[in-house]
């Protein structure tokens, strides 16, 4: 089979599967050649669904091409539009990038940060081959967001997360929304699509995820776990999370347990979450 046929079993299979529902994410699935942004794997591997480690050191995965269904339910969370302004933290091969650049259109920016030199590299000249020299790739922390270019309509982060950032809050416009895999502790990996409204995210939507972690100075932070009883915390089963609501630490309080079944703080926000 050649790359198109392929492509196009991909496609149907997501649309099967529920992961690419909204006809414009479809499309972007359609249109991006996922074959050369891994051009190290046989053909029918990248249209796989499946996730490619395309850098690792000392046995461990530092970056891959993220599995396309996984992709397809958080860009379902993201719901970007034609015109928004898009920011991704880790932009590992550009392939996500460049799914973003075809839902944001000509007159939208995509800008995606990568902290591998090499990556950069390589995801600057795929997009550009591709036809997506419009996304802009910066060599940078991702924690830091990228100031120049904000406000942001979107946020999409490509790694795991422990937290929120400042910069993040900073550069998300209100009304905004952020598509995040956070690491919360007892409640497991999920990424969660928040919509922010003034100084609180709330959920819209949770989908299962497994990511590289996001590296730098943020990795060790230890979160501090609050239950609302102790059945809350350790209930023996694996659970559901029902929502979640975001707000920065430093606005936090003890009440958030009134409507939440446990509360990790981070540094810089607190995650109340409830369960299903
Ligand atoms: N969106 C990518 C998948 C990226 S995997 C794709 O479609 O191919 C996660 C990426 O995040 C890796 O490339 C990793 O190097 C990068 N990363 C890790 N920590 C980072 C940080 N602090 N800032 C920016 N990028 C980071």
């Amino acid at each position: 089979m050649d790359d198109a046929r392929l492509r196009q079993t991909l496609v149907a299979e997501l649309q099967r599967s529920g992961a690419a529902e909204e006809p414009a994410i479809a499309h972007a699935f359609a249109a991006v050649p996922r074959h050369c942004f891994v051009p190290e794997v046989p053909l029918e591997e990248a249209y796989a669904d499946r996730a490619i480690s395309i850098k690792s050191a000392g046995g461990e995965t530092l970056a891959s091409i993220s599995q396309p269904s996984m992709l397809g339910r958080m860009l379902e969370l993201a719901h970007v539009e034609r015109g928004d302004r898009v920011l991704e933290i880790g932009t590992g091969s550009g392939y996500n990038a460049a799914l973003l650049a075809e839902l944001a259109g000509d007159e939208g920016l995509v800008v995606t940060i990568e902290v591998e030199a090499d990556l950069v590299e390589r995801a600057r000249m795929t997009l550009a081959s591709c036809g997506y020299e419009r996304v802009r790739v910066v060599l940078g922390d991702g924690h830091a967001g990228y100031a120049p270019d904000a406000p942001y309509d979107r946020i999409i982060v490509s790694a795991r997360a422990t937290d929120i950032t400042q910069a993040w809050w900073d550069q998300l416009r209100d009304g905004g929304r952020i598509v995040v895999p956070v690491d919360i502790g007892v409640a497991g990996e999920y990424a969660v699509g928040f919509e922010r409204t003034d100084d609180a995210m709330h959920s819209i939507g949770i989908v299962n995820c497994l990511f590289v972690p996001l590296r730098g100075e943020r990795e060790t932070t230890r979160q501090n776990i609050f239950a609302r009883s102790p059945s809350a915390r350790y209930g023996g089963r694996p659970r559901s999370i029902r929502e979640i609501l975001a707000v920065p630490t430093s606005d936090a309080s003890a009440e958030l347990l009134e409507h939440a079944d446990i509360v990790v703080a981070q540094p810089t926000t607190t995650f109340a979450i409830s369960w299903a």
